[in-house]
């Protein structure tokens, strides 16, 4: 038995003892008794009111003197205190520490609950969206930065990505917005300023299409001499390699030139409302092979597996430039003989599929992250020998996401690849075509 409770039993016998003693030598045992138990229960009611008045006291005072099991219960309790004190004071600093820290951060950090209403925000957020702490907190973040691309970024619930907006407080900024769900149900929303990187961006941008334009007119003039040139019988048979070789760089430039222009549109231009339709890709497919057929001059198979009446809402010489890079690429990256083969499907869920698959030299896995990238080649020197620009595969994935489509690419190295186009169900329907103009 611990030595407090001992004590507590000694005291309790000695009192009781003394009762019955005092009872034996001048009578009224029973009197005796209930004086030795009233002395017991006074005892704990004192130290009941000294625990009272001590936690009454609130901070970390020392705890009264006792002995026995209030002794102990003094000491525990005081041990409880000290323990607790020691972890607030331990999450105040680490409270102080996250609010220094964001506070110096350069982006405006803010965390909202589940329905996005602000509970707190730093400095940077402050300046950045003109916030007050009296006024804004617990307002809806959508009520203070109005901007209908917020509310609806607030509503599909998919913050993968960030969104780009114009700063609530500056028309000529632009801020990225991105939310971060953490613990239960809140949000970390992080604004950052990226006027200057977009700026830097558009520079590069205006540059490279400035560049291919320039170039574009005196190219055009050197290819009409070669090409003249290449006709021409009496050049003699010393100039003859030199110019073909020419006349090759020079398409070699052209289409070069060619891709950067149609790329560098695909990324300052929003599409025209006008050229959106319902895109009848059978009919495109079919153009798209017999061009193919006429380039490549039947060194390979291509054949169409099956055609799906459905039509694409979309911009048609949009599409007709990523279906035929990929249709020529299935060509440039199989040998001669190979087989290609092109379909336009409706899977299980809707989607619209488009898809060229060959039996060509494929793709190792570790290449396939990076094959959209520009300039990216797995085999620089076979892409240059068949005329690849490099451009290829981004203007595909660009084309794509501007029809809310993804790419998914499947290959073998030695066996071949698969290219897979998956428009979204809402883009294709097999509605009428007026109907789907009107929708
Ligand atoms: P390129 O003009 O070089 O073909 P792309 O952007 O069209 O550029 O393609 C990028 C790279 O991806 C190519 O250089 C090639 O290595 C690879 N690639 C594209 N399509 C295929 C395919 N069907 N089979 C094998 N490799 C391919």
């Amino acid at each position: 038995m611990p030595k407090a409770w001992r004590s507590e039993f000694v005291l309790l016998a000695g009192l009781l003892a003394a009762g019955l003693l005092l009872g034996a030598l001048l009578g009224s045992a029973g009197w005796w008794l209930a004086l030795a138990l009233l002395v017991v229960l006074g005892r704990h009611l004192w130290q009941l009111a000294r625990l009272e008045k001590w936690l009454d006291s609130g901070r970390q005072r020392n705890p009264p003197e006792s002995w026995g099991i209030w002794g102990e219960v003094f000491e525990h309790y005081f041990r409880l205190q000290k323990r607790y004190y020691k972890r607030k004071k331990r999450l105040a600093r680490v409270i102080r520490e996250f609010r220094e820290s964001t506070a110096a951060m350069p982006d405006g950090s803010l965390v909202l609950d589940g329905d996005f209403n602000i509970l707190w925000f730093n400095a940077a957020a402050e300046r950045m969206l003109d916030l007050s702490n009296n006024r804004d907190l617990g307002q809806p973040i959508a009520n203070l930065v109005r901007s209908p691309r917020l509310s609806a970024y607030l509503a599909t619930g998919e913050f993968e990505q960030p969104i780009v907006l114009r700063s609530p407080v500056d028309e000529t900024r632009s801020l990225s917005v991105r939310l971060i769900p953490y613990g239960s149900n809140q949000y970390l929303a992080l604004f950052r300023d990226v006027t200057r990187m977009l700026r830097l961006q558009a520079m590069r941008r205006d540059f490279v299409a400035n560049a291919s334009h320039e170039l574009r007119s005196p190219l055009t003039v050197l290819s009409g001499y070669i090409e003249s040139l290449a006709e021409d019988p009496g050049i003699g048979q010393v100039w003859y390699e030199p110019v073909v070789e020419m006349q090759r760089q020079c398409r070699r430039m052209s289409s070069l030139v060619d891709d950067l222009l149609e790329l560098s549109r695909l990324e300052t231009e929003e599409p025209d409302p006008d050229c959106i339709e319902p895109v009848d890709v059978s009919a495109l497919a079919r153009r798209i092979v017999h061009e193919a057929r006429l380039q490549d001059g039947d060194h390979h198979r291509l054949e169409i597996v099956g055609l799906d009446a459905a039509r694409l809402v979309g911009v048609e010489h949009e599409l007709h430039s990523a279906f035929a890079n990929l249709v020529l690429n299935a060509i440039r990256y199989s040998d001669p003989g190979g087989h290609v083969q092109v379909s336009w499907r409706l899977d299980e869920s809707g989607q619209g599929v488009f898809e060229v698959s060959d039996d060509g030299i494929g793709i190792d896995e570790k290449h396939l992250p990076f094959i959209t990238q520009r300039f990216y080649r797995v085999d620089g020197a076979r892409s240059r020998s068949k005329g690849g620009t490099g451009l290829g595969l981004a203007i595909v994935k660009h084309v794509l996401s501007r029809h809310g489509a993804r790419l998914d690419v499947s290959s073998e190295p030695g066996k071949g690849s698969t290219f897979r186009c998956l428009f979204p169900a809402e883009r294709v329907a097999v509605k009428a075509t007026e109907e789907l103009a009107r929708a």
